[in-house]
């Protein structure tokens, strides 16, 4: 089995996806500096770049795919290398051989189901509408004024169908004119396309693509920052543009525009974790806290890492999918950051983030000790 590729493959596909971007770095490291991994174990960006340069990857290693694509090391580098678009260039290496570590071979798993379903749960497409049994959602036509979109996981997820389900209710109570497609919607292909996966990104997007046009979507409402990120930024390269909203600002543009009343108090101490595909790459990071700020009796709290500086859940990237023993989860110290704080609920805007941060809340001996919640759950809590 070939463990090296060849120089001339991996220098392709880099220049098709990053140019010339590997050349630019001069190794200073500020990048493994700000890495969230370095937290919890050794793991360099820039080895695997250096490595890239002189066609050295090791496509069977564990290391090219820890990148959780956050975001926060391109930020710090002075070069301006892409080093996002370089880690993902080099699982396109991976996923064009065939050739997986043992701990990607839940990704291969997911890649059948979101091609046979069109979501990564192995779940029916037929069943992507379920969440909404019992409440007046209607199924979107050409003229309705808004798609919600909740994604794969708001659609199936046992727990966050709560909150697919809590933002119908909302978004009924303010009188909202606005539709779902239910098993016409595909996965938005953001993270499998962030695990090298160009192909099936591009099969996934077209098909939505299509279905946007086909129905007479004009302006879609998302919860997931993962299917804000992709719609915004990564659907326009096939030419069409649409109006995307993260729920988050939606609620703040309710709010502060009268359309919708919290009159409930929400007497506890909260802090809101910002997701990277929300608040780092897409600069969301105000109005989830001002609509935070408008409940009454919630005192907002920050814990370390906030804002454009947000410790990563770990979920990014395709590593939802993937296993991360215990000791190497970011999540785990994200979780320990908001009960340091004093926070009593814990609040995210991202259905990964609410995952792992569940989880990583029931590891602990005083589980009890805070909620995690997506700020839709408590708007909802503030309407009564
Ligand atoms: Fe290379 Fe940029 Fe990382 Fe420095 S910060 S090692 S230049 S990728």
């Amino acid at each position: 089995m070939e463990t090296v590729a060849p120089l001339k493959e991996i220098i392709d596909i880099i220049k098709e996806s990053g140019g010339d971007a590997f050349k630019l770095c001069y190794q200073c490291g500020l990048c493994d500096t700000v890495c969230p991994w370095s937290r919890v174990r050794d793991f360099s960006m820039r080895k695997l770049i250096r490595e890239a340069t002189f066609g050295l990857t090791d496509i069977e290693s564990e290391e090219m795919w820890r990148c959780t694509t956050c975001g926060n090391c391109p930020r710090q580098c002075p070069r301006g290398v892409k080093i996002i678009e370089c880690g993902v260039s080099l699982r396109r290496i991976s996923t064009e051989y065939g050739i997986f570590p043992t701990s990607v071979n839940p990704v291969r798993a997911i890649s059948a189901s979101l091609t046979g379903e069109g979501n990564p749960l192995s779940e029916e497409r037929k069943k992507r509408a379920d969440w909404a049994e019992g409440l007046s959602v209607k199924t979107f036509t050409e003229g309705t004024e808004i798609l919600y979109f909740p994604g794969c996981y708001l659609c199936y997820d046992p727990r966050l169908k709560k909150v697919a389900r809590d933002t119908a209710k909302i978004l009924n109570r303010a009188g909202v004119d606005y539709g779902i497609l239910g098993s016409k919607e595909n996965c938005c292909g953001e993270s499998i396309r962030k695990t090298g996966d160009e192909e099936l990104f591009k099969r996934l997007a077209r098909e939505n693509i299509k279905t946007f046009i086909d129905n007479g979507v004009k302006k879609i409402l998302v919860s997931s920052p993962h299917c804000y990120h992709t719609f915004k930024n990564e659907y326009p390269d096939f030419r069409v543009n649409f109006e995307v909203v993260h729920i988050s600002q939606y609620l703040f543009e309710l709010v502060s525009e009268g359309r919708l009343d919290l009159p409930q108090a929400y007497g506890k101490k909260v802090t809101y974790h910002d997701p990277c595909y929300l608040g780092r790459h897409n600069g969301v990071i105000d109005e989830p806290r001002k609509l935070l700020k408008k409940i009454q009796g919630l005192e907002l709290i920050e814990m370390p890492d906030a804002m454009e500086n947000s410790l990563c859940c770990g979920g990014g990237g395709g590593r939802i999918w993937m296993e991360t023993p215990k000791g190497e989860r970011f999540s785990d110290l994200r979780v320990e950051q908001a009960l340091g704080a004093g926070a009593e609920v814990l609040a995210t805007s991202c259905p990964y983030c609410i995952s792992h941060f569940e989880e990583s809340l029931l590891g602990l001996e005083n589980s009890d000790a805070a909620q995690i919640k997506d700020i839709t759950e408590i708007v909802q809590e503030a309407i009564g």
